[in-house]
């Protein structure tokens, strides 16, 4: 397998990729399962400014197989830093572009985990509706707090042993769905999983993405605040603060 190029960008190493060579890359993946989970991180500006602070997510990147600028400020920032990265990669457009190429001949087995109680459920259901060939074999929403429970947790795994699936979907929040796939990453029995925070809440109609326009002008943010204001203005307003000074920490040290 042909070595992608990377970028370095606030202490992160993005893979310089546009969404058919990371499509491409999980298919081979899933084609040649050699009994390791390889998982894929998706870092937007959130990611970017907690990353600075947590050790724990750090060694989940440097771990990590496939690392997608999911932001539009990522990448503009990577533009404006003339280390350029040829397209945003949002984990939510990764699900549905690995569904589209799937086929009767080669369908793709999906394992949903994570999601409120029921979300799961409702986005297979929208899933089966719209691609014939992605078949979601399981899913499940972890009881809160379940990380730290090793019951909860040998429960998953059996879970996903049983389910033989190709690709695990997990939507935990970020950076609990990183640190668990990262820490359980080895014992994983399924060939990928794509740690892509609330895609299965986008996928099952319960929350709705932002306009196309919005997400090519690089304002998903401001959809998502507005959809969410309690939970994520307060994150929003820290990261707005802080992304601007690691952009220009960055620039400082390379000039
Ligand atoms: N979630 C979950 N279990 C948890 C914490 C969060 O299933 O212990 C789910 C939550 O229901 C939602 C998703 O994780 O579906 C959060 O995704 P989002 O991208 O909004 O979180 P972020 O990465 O922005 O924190």
């Amino acid at each position: 397998m042909t070595q992608l190029s990377t970028r370095n960008l606030f202490g992160m190493k993005i893979d310089a990729v546009r969404m058919p060579e990371a499509v491409a890359r999980l298919q081979q993946w899933i084609a040649r399962p050699d009994g390791h989970c390889r998982y894929v991180v998706t870092p937007n500006v959130d990611h970017t400014v907690v990353f600075q602070q947590d050790a724990g997510l750090r060694a989940a990147y440097a771990d990590a197989d496939l690392v997608l600028a999911d932001g539009f400020p990522v990448v503009l920032a990577a533009r404006l830093l003339g280390r350029t990265l040829p397209e945003r990669v949002a984990g939510s457009d990764l699900v549905p572009a690995l569904f589209d190429v799937a086929t009767p001949e080669r369908p793709l087995r999906v394992f949903l985990l994570g999601a409120a109680p029921g979300v799961g459920d409702r986005a297979a259901n929208n899933i089966h509706q719209r691609w014939k060939s992605a078949q979601v074999v399981a899913t499940y929403s972890p009881p809160l707090g379940f990380e730290h429970d090793a019951d909860e947790n040998a429960k998953i795994m059996k879970l996903i042993a049983a389910a033989n699936a190709d690709v695990l979907v997990v939507g935990l929040g970020a950076p609990k769905q990183e640190l668990w796939v990262h820490r359980f990453h080895r014992e994983l029995a399924v060939p990928v999983a794509l740690c892509v925070g609330a895609t299965i809440d986008f996928l099952a109609g319960e929350k709705a993405r932002a306009p196309r326009w919005m997400q090519r002008s690089g304002l998903e943010w401001l959809h998502r605040c507005w959809t969410d204001p309690r939970r994520l203005v307060r994150r929003y307003a820290r990261d707005a603060m802080i992304f601007p000074q690691l952009v220009w920490r960055e620039w400082r040290a390379t000039t």
